[in-house]
C-alpha cells in the first residue's frame, strides 16, 4: 500500500472498524436474518441503504435454522428483522415469541388488512398467488372452475402436484379447511391424489415443466415460477386459469417481515419493513421476482399484467399458520406424499 493511499484510506478502516466493533446495535446498522434468496434482497437492501444511508448486515439461511437460532440466542441476538416466505412460517416465528408486536401507520396504510398479523407482529411485503396452470394445446380453459374441482374423474390420469412437504400447498390446504372444513377438504385432497398423472414433484418448476410437455394436462403451482420460465420462453404452452373467482378466489400468501423481539435496533428494523411497504422496494419485488406487491398502489410487472387482475381469498393469511399441522395431517391421511 503506497504512503498515499494509507493517508486516504486510514480513516475510513478507522471508521469501518468503529461499526464493526460497535456492531449492529449501531443506530445506523440494521440486522436482518433473511429466509429469502439473496439475489433478490440484495437489490431492496442495496436502495434502502443509497436512500437512507443505513447499512444492512444480513444473514442469509433457510427458516428452520434461521427460527432455530433466533430461538437459540434468544436476548443476546444481533437480528433486527426476520424475513421469509409464507404465511406459515411468519405464524411459526410468532408462535415461537421470536417477533414483537409494532403499531405503524405507514404499514396500516400500505398492506392491506388480510396481509398481515393481526397483532402486528409480521407484514406481508410481497403477494403470491397459487393456481392453476393448463397445456394449451390440450385443455379449453373454460373447462377449469376450481381447485376442488380438479378433484372430478374427469381429470383422472391428468393432473400434476407438487409434494404436500412443500409449506405452500400445506397453506393452500389449510385455507380449503378454513373455508370448507376438514371432511370435506380431505375428500378433495383424496380426489387429487386419484387423479394424478405422475409421482409428485419436488418444485413448482417440475410441474409447470410437465405441464408444457404434456406429461399431465393441469397443476397448481406459484404464478411467479410461471412468469420466470415464460420470461425465458415465451411460446412455452402453458396458460394460466385464475382459480375459484365465482366463490372464495385465488389462494394467496405472502412473503414478510417482523420486528424481533429482543432487535437491539427496534426502530430502525421498524424503518427497514416501512420502507419495503412502498414505492422502488415495491417495484424491485414485482420487476425482479415477478411476485404481486402487496401494496394495492403499486402496479405489478408487465409479464403478469397479462394475466389480468383477480379476486384474490380474503381469509388473513395466518390461517395459514394456524392450520398448517391439521393441513399436514390431512394430506397424510389421504395420501398426498
Ligand atoms: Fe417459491
Amino acid at each position: 500500500m503506497s504512503q498515499n493511499r494509507r493517508i486516504l484510506v486510514n480513516p475510513l478502516c478507522a471508521l469501518a472498524l468503529g461499526l464493526l466493533l460497535a456492531g449492529p446495535v449501531a443506530a445506523d446498522t440494521v440486522t436482518v436474518y433473511s429466509a429469502r434468496n439473496e439475489q433478490l434482497i440484495k437489490p431492496l437492501f442495496d436502495a434502502f441503504t443509497q436512500e437512507t444511508g443505513t447499512q444492512i448486515q444480513v444473514l442469509t439461511d433457510k427458516e428452520g435454522p434461521l427460527l432455530e437460532r433466533l430461538k437459540a440466542e434468544g436476548a443476546k441476538t444481533s437480528a433486527d428483522v426476520l424475513i421469509t416466505v409464507d404465511a406459515g412460517n411468519l405464524w411459526q416465528a410468532s408462535q415461537m415469541g421470536l417477533l414483537r408486536s409494532i403499531k405503524s401507520p405507514v404499514l396500516s396504510a400500505n398492506i392491506p388488512a388480510n396481509l398481515r398479523d393481526p397483532r402486528g407482529e409480521w407484514y406481508g411485503l410481497s403477494v403470491r398467488a397459487r393456481t392453476i396452470i393448463y397445456n394449451k394445446k390440450t385443455v379449453n380453459p373454460a373447462s377449469l372452475s376450481t381447485y376442488e374441482a380438479l378433484a372430478g374423474p374427469e381429470w383422472k390420469g391428468k393432473l400434476c402436484l407438487r409434494t404436500s412437504k412443500k409449506v405452500y400447498n400445506q397453506s393452500l390446504v389449510a385455507t380449503m379447511i378454513a373455508t370448507q372444513g376438514e371432511k370435506q377438504t380431505e375428500q378433495i385432497v383424496r380426489g387429487w391424489v386419484a387423479n394424478l398423472a405422475t409421482d409428485v414433484f419436488p418444485d413448482d418448476n417440475g410441474v409447470i415443466k410437465a405441464v408444457a410437455a404434456g406429461q399431465c394436462e393441469v397443476g397448481i403451482v406459484n404464478t411467479y415460477y410461471l412468469a420466470r420460465q415464460l420470461d425465458k420462453d415465451p411460446n412455452m404452452p402453458v396458460g394460466l386459469f385464475w382459480a375459484n373467482q365465482k366463490s372464495r378466489g385465488v389462494h394467496v400468501n405472502v412473503s414478510g417481515a417482523g420486528v424481533t423481539r429482543y432487535a437491539p435496533n427496534p426502530a430502525g428494523g421498524q424503518k427497514l419493513i416501512e420502507w419495503l411497504s412502498a414505492g422502488k422496494a415495491q417495484e424491485i419485488y414485482t420487476d425482479k421476482d415477478f411476485e404481486y406487491p402487496a401494496n394495492p398502489q403499486v402496479k405489478a410487472d408487465s409479464i403478469i399484467r397479462q394475466w389480468g387482475s383477480f379476486k384474490m381469498d380474503l381469509i388473513n393469511v395466518s390461517k395459514a399458520g394456524e392450520l398448517q399441522a391439521a393441513a399436514t395431517k390431512l394430506m397424510d391421511r389421504a395420501g398426498y406424499r
